[in-house]
């Protein structure tokens, strides 16, 4: 297998071909594959929620499109709408969840912009009073059984 971008034929037929395109290096795709541990909150054909392995607060959540867009430059507009969707209503169930005061929603693009994976990705992140902002790259890992446990009680909420 290449590490590089390239484009699955998932499926050809009749009815038409969906291309699925994934990039061999990106954790994300990875995750996407199962080629990579995550604790997921939700998923159908087209886009995925899972926590951030270094939240800001348990509970920062990640949603992504399934194929590999870099940014909101070239992902499509219906693909951008349908992350969006999902943001909305992941952050409807981290803010139940987690009991926070507020939710931040957090989207980069570029490396002068601060984004670090080059897969498009909004941040849904819980928020409480007068805590600060920190830089994400101070952010600390959590293990992988408190992160499965509050994706448990995310998807209770969705
Ligand atoms: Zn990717």
């Amino acid at each position: 297998m290449k590490w590089h971008s390239y484009k699955l034929i998932a499926n050809s037929n009749n009815a038409g071909v969906v291309d699925l395109v994934f990039d061999e290096s990106c954790i994300f795709c990875k995750i996407v594959r199962r080629r990579a541990p995550a604790s997921i909150i939700y998923e159908n054909e087209s886009v995925m929620a899972f926590l951030d392995i270094r939240p800001l607060n348990l509970g920062h959540t990640l949603v992504i499109p399934k194929d590999h867009y870099v940014d909101i430059f070239d992902i499509p507009e219906n693909l951008l709408s349908e992350v969006h969707i999902l943001s909305k209503k992941n952050s409807l169930a981290v803010k139940k969840a987690t009991c926070s005061d507020g939710i931040s929603i957090i989207q980069q693009n570029g490396k002068s912009a601060g984004q670090d994976i080059f897969h498009f990705h909004v941040h849904v992140i819980p928020r409480f009073e007068r805590q600060h902002m920190p830089q994400f790259s101070e952010l600390k890992e959590v293990e992988r059984g408190k992160l499965d446990d509050m994706a448990a009680k995310i998807r209770q909420e969705l």
